[in-house]
């Protein structure tokens, strides 16, 4: 920052110490910085540097071979001080319970930053879904919303997809909560397939989103998207969405990578195509017309654009310095380490933040919420128009702050999103 931010707070948490990696470790050092910018007084700081609420549940089934298994699984609401905790429900082997503690605060942040009437929440459960079949799948989900049905609900906390979770699972979610109450209640969960509640435009959400966030961050840098070279790291349903969006507007996407390798060709790759051979083998991997590539390689190529969209903490120290990318945008939720971050500033990299970038999902997740509630349904091009304007909205206010306080990106997202939890803690006057 240019103006050094007081940090006058003791943290806890030990710092860099025993793990190489820690997303929540990472989450509260990013506020950190923003809560001594903004100089919070120490009951909000502390209100908002831990989750009001971690759940950990271990989860029973019985697996298509008849044998018992138990996975364990989680729920943490960050905040709820301004509306319903918000996030998604992630599947994976890597999961944890401070993954879900980062990614809920982040989610704080992002529906702030976005002005949504929501707080913060993020759910896992630790299983490879490549291994399991789609009834073992259907079990796990409905034992997970039965062992967490307490403290979810359309007013308490509303999860939505993550990584390896889909329209399908939160139907799972909707029907096996409405079950208990009762009632039917899609409100619960958002990202559901459209014919059951689900909103139009929510497929392509984040990616739209993020095309937004770019469009604007290319008009701020005076450059036009024609012939710019991106690459995209992770290609999911965030990683193809935007891949698809930058090739329609005239960019080159040059390389992608998946979880079980990468593809690069310079002179350019149809994300069309390779979304086509992903539905039929699972993997970009062996694409035609391409040599393959790692993260690493990729993340060094000369380019204009560089989109992390898979796992966090993907650049690194390591990596960073490597970079040649003059935007970085964040479709992963925390893909930049704070070393990483720095280390771009100093190279006068734009780094999107992830808290804005990727605020395109929970916004159409808002809008599908409110459909639920009130049982009426907007047309695509209404939900389109409502996220462009909610999404342009926040990039020039942060924007704003950023030039306000000649500060990176990040930390004038952070000191908008923080700021506007703190004035709302201030003004519910929830001091003990
Ligand atoms: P997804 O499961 O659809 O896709 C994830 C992709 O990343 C897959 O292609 C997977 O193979 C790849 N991947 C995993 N580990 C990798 C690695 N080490 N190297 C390269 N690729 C790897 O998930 P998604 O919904 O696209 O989410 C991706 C990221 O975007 C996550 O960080 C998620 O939290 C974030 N995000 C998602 C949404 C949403 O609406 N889905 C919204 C905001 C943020």
């Amino acid at each position: 920052m240019a103006k050094e931010a007081k940090i006058k707070y003791i943290s806890p948490i030990p710092v860099y110490k025993e793990k190489e990696y820690d997303p929540f470790i990472e989450a509260t050092m990013q506020f950190e910085r923003a809560a001594g910018y903004l100089d919070l007084e120490p009951w909000i700081y502390q209100r908002l540097k831990y989750p009001e609420r971690e759940l950990t549940v271990h989860l029973v089934i019985t697996l298509d071979d008849g044998r018992a298994e138990t996975f364990t699984g989680f729920r943490v609401q960050h905040s709820t001080v301004r509306g319903p905790a918000k996030g998604g429900v992630r599947y994976s082997p890597d999961a944890s319970i401070s993954e879900c503690k980062a990614l809920a605060t982040w989610m704080t942040w992002k529906c702030a930053v976005v002005d949504l009437p929501f707080g913060g929440g993020k759910g896992a459960i630790i299983c490879d879904t490549l291994k399991m079949s789609e009834n073992e799948l259907k079990k796990l989900t409905k034992e997970y919303t039965y062992a967490i049905r307490d403290i979810i609900g359309p007013y308490k906390d509303v999860p939505a997809p993550d990584m390896f979770t889909n329209a399908q699972t939160m139907a799972w979610i909707a029907e096996a909560y409405s079950q208990g109450r009762g009632c039917v209640e899609p409100a619960v969960v958002t990202g559901k397939p459209v014919h059951l509640w689900g909103s139009l435009g929510r497929a392509m959400a984040t990616g739209t989103g993020l095309f937004f966030v770019l469009d604007e961050a290319s008009k701020y840098l005076n450059q036009s998207l024609k012939g710019k070279k991106v690459a995209v790291l992770g290609f999911g349903n965030v990683g193809s969405s935007i891949a698809k969006l930058v090739h329609d507007a005239g960019c080159t996407v040059i390389a992608a990578t998946d979880m079980f390798g990468g593809i690069f060709n310079e002179k350019g790759i149809n994300p069309y195509e390779v979304e086509k051979q992903i539905a039929q083998t699972g993997s970009l991997v062996n694409f035609p017309e391409t040599e393959p590539i790692d993260n690493e390689s990729l993340i060094a190529l000369p380019l204009d654009i560089l989109i992390p969209a898979a796992v966090e903490g993907q650049i690194t120290k390591e990596n960073a310095a490597k970079i040649k990318a003059k935007i970085v945008l964040e479709g992963a939720n925390g893909p930049t380490t704070l070393e990483a971050d720095e280390i771009l500033a100093e190279k006068k990299v734009l780094v999107a933040p992830d808290i804005l970038a990727n605020a395109g999902g929970v916004t159409v997740s808002y809008l599908e919420w409110v459909q639920n509630l009130q049982r009426y349904f907007f047309t695509e091009e209404e939900v389109r128009e409502k996220t462009e304007k909610k999404m342009k909205k926040a990039f020039w206010e942060v924007v704003k702050v950023m030039e306000k306080h000649k500060v990176t990106m990040r930390e004038a997202a952070y000191i908008l999103a923080v700021g506007r939890v703190a004035d709302s803690l201030r003004s519910l006057g929830r001091a003990n």
